[in-house]
């Protein structure tokens, strides 16, 4: 079938309308009308070719929630009407360990939700950014939230998940202390999900504006780290960190305020290297330094349940597809609190 999407032809070209084809539902298929797609800061660097590897058109988008129109005779979890997400991951070998263990994100054989290899045409995944998607239904996620938050729920699919998989892995709860750098989307749903978990939050921006929003986030204290009085009242008293930011800086300034054995884990994927850390800012307290990519579909499935149960949502601003190239613009500036959604009904024009 052919539908409306938003994409671009080339790294250095704007988003623009475009037509595409989405293949036939198979029997373990589902047919989802995207009513909303959340707008995450790797749309701009897998569009603008800022990471390898780019295949154009590229229609980015990985935060979708939408409503299953059809499915094909085998499925078993979905039927019609139901309020469903898809994440960055529509399919995966299936059969190796990380498969095994639910932990897709880390199969060597992972499947984007764009920018993938695919026997569909173009000849890779196309996202989000369009009216309609058809994914297996391994790789659908369930939204128990209540209909009229579903656009506030879109970046769950890709902030929330990338957040909450390392909060759980390195056990953050209460009488931890913990810090958020960076509060994009990312970091803005990193800092709702470690103070529902219980833990001490303490969120680190570069902006003297979000200090006071951070708070209502639910940070227990907001650090300017421009601010050198303040980046070293926190020195040597953080058990872990995770770090948002999307552009090289200097880790060794978060380094420095871990405890011994601490840790602090990058999500942040800038095109372009951090400066290398100073190997005695690890030694010295057995710190470590570890980076953690989205998450597995059971534990996205976690997740959104924990969020439905808590009345957690992402806080965003709405957007016609149009719009797009404009929200970029912003989104380079730090200026949107503190996600863009789309919505996907704007793109039958
Ligand atoms: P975002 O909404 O643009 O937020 C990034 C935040 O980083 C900004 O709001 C800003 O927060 C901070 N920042 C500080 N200096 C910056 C600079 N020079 N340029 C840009 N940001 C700066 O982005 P996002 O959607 O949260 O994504 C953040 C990063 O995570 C991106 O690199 C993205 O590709 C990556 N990502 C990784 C995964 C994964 O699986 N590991 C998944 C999704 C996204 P303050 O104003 O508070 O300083
Ligand atoms: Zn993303
Ligand atoms: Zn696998």
């Amino acid at each position: 079938m052919t539908i409306q999407a938003y994409g671009a032809h080339a790294g250095d070209k704007p988003l623009e309308a475009m037509s595409i084809t989405r293949r036939t539902p198979g029997a373990s298929d589902v047919l989802i009308d995207i009513a909303f797609c959340g707008v995450c800061h790797s749309d701009i660097h897998q569009v603008r070719a800022e990471w390898a590897g780019t295949l154009f058109p590229c229609v980015p988008g990985h935060e979708i929630v939408g409503r299953v129109s059809a499915v094909g005779g085998d499925v078993s979890g979905f039927k019609p009407g139901d309020l469903v997400g898809v994440g960055c991951i529509v399919d995966s070998c299936r059969e190796c360990a990380e498969c095994a263990d639910g932990l897709e994100n880390y199969c060597n054989h992972m499947v984007g939700t764009y920018n993938g290899r695919t026997a569909d045409a173009p000849g890779h995944t196309l996202g989000g950014y369009s009216q309609q998607i058809v994914v297996d239904e391994r790789y659908v996620l369930r939204i128990r939230h209540a209909e009229d938050q579903l656009a506030a729920v879109a970046p769950l699919l890709c902030a929330g998940i990338t957040t909450w998989s390392p909060l759980r892995h390195w056990k953050v709860g209460p009488g931890k202390k913990v810090g958020v750098v960076g509060i994009g989307g990312l970091g803005h749903m990193g800092i709702k999900l470690a103070h529902a978990l219980g833990t001490h939050v303490v969120a680190f921006t570069t902006s003297e504006s979000k200090r006071d929003a951070a708070r209502a986030l639910g940070a227990d204290e907001v650090v300017v780290s421009r601010n050198p009085d303040e980046m070293a009242a926190q020195a040597g008293s953080l058990d872990f960190i995770l770090n948002t930011v999307a552009a090289p800086h200097d880790l060794d300034a978060f380094l420095a305020l871990l405890k011994r054995d601490g840790t602090m884990t990058l999500v942040g994927a800038p095109a372009t290297p951090h400066p290398s850390p100073q190997v005695f800012n690890l030694i010295m307290k057995r710190r470590s330094l570890a980076g953690s990519l989205i998450g597995g579909i059971p534990e996205t499935q976690e997740m959104l349940d924990f969020c439905a149960e808590h009345g957690i949502v992402a806080d965003i601003e709405m957007i016609r597809a149009d719009e797009i190239n404009a929200a970029y613009e912003r989104m380079l500036n730090g200026d949107v609190k503190y996600r863009f959604v789309i919505d996907n009904a704007s793109l039958a024009g």
